[in-house]
């Protein structure tokens, strides 16, 4: 089959591979001018590293794999709030893995042969009909297919035109900062690796991973301003807001070049879509179920989707499209919109303030690291 993907993140770029690996004529449009993906860190969870492996994907990230440390939600001063057993989920799911994106998306399209790459070349609109879909960019056709999958992201054109009711994305009030560092020199991080670090004061959070042997990624997760700051600005009041949580927090903060930290307005998608699949047009990664970073879900979900239509798709011919993606439609959307409500819900609970969060730390100092270890096991179980 002919089959168009539109969009170069790392859901599209994952699909591109599968489907030209199992036989399919594809082609990959990215509206930037190069493939690239920009920005920091990447947490891939174990169901993400196993959808990365059922694409033969998985070496990269498997290289990345660091010794696994017992991590969980810690209080602003790094106190432990719910202890999770990295090495018993380790054992029973597999590991969890933080790689530099910039790096994954240069590992993912490795395998894809240049010529099936079309940068510069923006999707504005598909037109389908009895026989197969025209992809028109730039007001003109570009091309025919057979099926096209929608990879455009967050912010996707194509989600509109294809269910015209939806209300599209939903901003929750939260901005997020990121940075990739190399370990600082004679700073001590041992004890808060691999946690999330919450303020019951501000409901504000900071996460810290480590990338590799050498590197740390963090982020941070706060209420938006009125007016969304610039990135100075965003560290400056970072920088104040945290000021007196545990000492390596402002200090990782303070070692990240200002040019080097990301900020992002967090959104997800206002309801989940009534389907991932409309004719011979399928919806994957972002576009499908742009979900809040709060379960580190959003790139292992697109992995997922990346694996299943590749497998859906398998063996099918032009006349079979519409049935394949109807079945990937079904596997995959009741458990992306279940992950997507989840970290919606997860944003909701470490946000709190107040008398709220004070009973909310009392209850998950309560949890057993077991209970909460196969809770996650039960996340990461694809
Ligand atoms: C602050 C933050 C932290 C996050 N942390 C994590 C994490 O640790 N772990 C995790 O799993 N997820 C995380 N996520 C989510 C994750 O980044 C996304 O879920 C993932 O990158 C989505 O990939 P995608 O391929 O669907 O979309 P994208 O990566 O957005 O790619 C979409 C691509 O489509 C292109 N495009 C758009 N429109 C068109 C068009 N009309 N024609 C052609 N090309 C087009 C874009 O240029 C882009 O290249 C985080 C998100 C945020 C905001």
């Amino acid at each position: 089959m002919r089959v168009v993907v539109v969009g170069a993140g790392l859901g599209g770029v994952a699909a591109a591979v599968g489907l030209h690996r199992s036989g399919h004529e594809v082609m990959l449009c990215e509206r930037g001018a190069e493939l690239r993906e920009s920005g920091t860190g990447v947490v891939i969870m174990p169901n993400g590293v196993r959808a990365l492996a059922a694409l033969g994907l998985a070496d990269y990230v498997r290289e990345q794999a660091t010794p696994a440390v017992s991590g969980g939600l810690r209080d602003w001063r790094g106190r432990a709030l719910l202890v999770t057993d990295a090495v018993q989920a380790q054992r029973e799911v597999g590991a969890t893995v933080v790689v530099d994106r910039a790096e994954l998306h240069r590992a993912l399209r490795a395998p894809l042969p240049a010529e099936l790459v079309r940068t510069a070349t923006p999707v504005e609109r598909l037109e389908p009909d009895p026989t197969g879909v025209t992809v028109i960019s730039d007001g003109h056709p570009l091309t025919r297919a057979d099926a096209v999958i929608v990879a455009d992201g967050i912010g996707s054109g194509l989600r509109g035109q294809l269910f015209p009711g939806h209300p599209g994305l939903r901003r929750i009030g939260r901005m997020d900062l990121r940075g990739l560092l190399p370990n600082p020199p004679g700073l001590d991080v041992t004890g808060l690796m691999a946690s999330i670090m919450i303020d019951r004061r501000s409901g504000a959070m900071f996460g810290l991973f480590p990338v590799g042997e050498k590197g740390l990624y963090w982020f941070t997760d706060s209420a938006l301003p009125a007016t969304p700051p610039g990135p100075d600005e965003a560290r400056r009041q970072m920088l104040s807001l945290m000021a007196d949580w545990h000492p390596a927090v402002p200090a990782l903060i303070e070692a990240t070049p200002p040019a080097d930290i990301y900020v992002d307005p967090i959104a997800c998608l206002a309801e989940p879509l009534p389907s991932f699949a409309a004719g011979r047009v399928a919806l994957l990664g972002d576009a499908a179920h742009a979900m809040t970073p709060d379960l580190g879900q959003g790139a292992s979900q697109a992995f997922e989707d990346a694996a299943a239509v590749t497998q859906h798709l398998t063996d099918a011919d032009p006349a079979d499209a519409i049935q394949r993606l109807l079945h990937y439609d079904a596997e995959r959307r009741p458990r992306a919109n279940r992950l997507m409500l989840a970290s919606s819900r997860q944003s909701r609970l470490t946000s709190q303030t107040g008398a709220a969060a004070w009973l909310r730390d009392a209850l998950l100092r309560a949890i057993p690291p077991r209970l909460a270890t196969r809770q996650l096991a039960a996340i990461w179980h694809a």
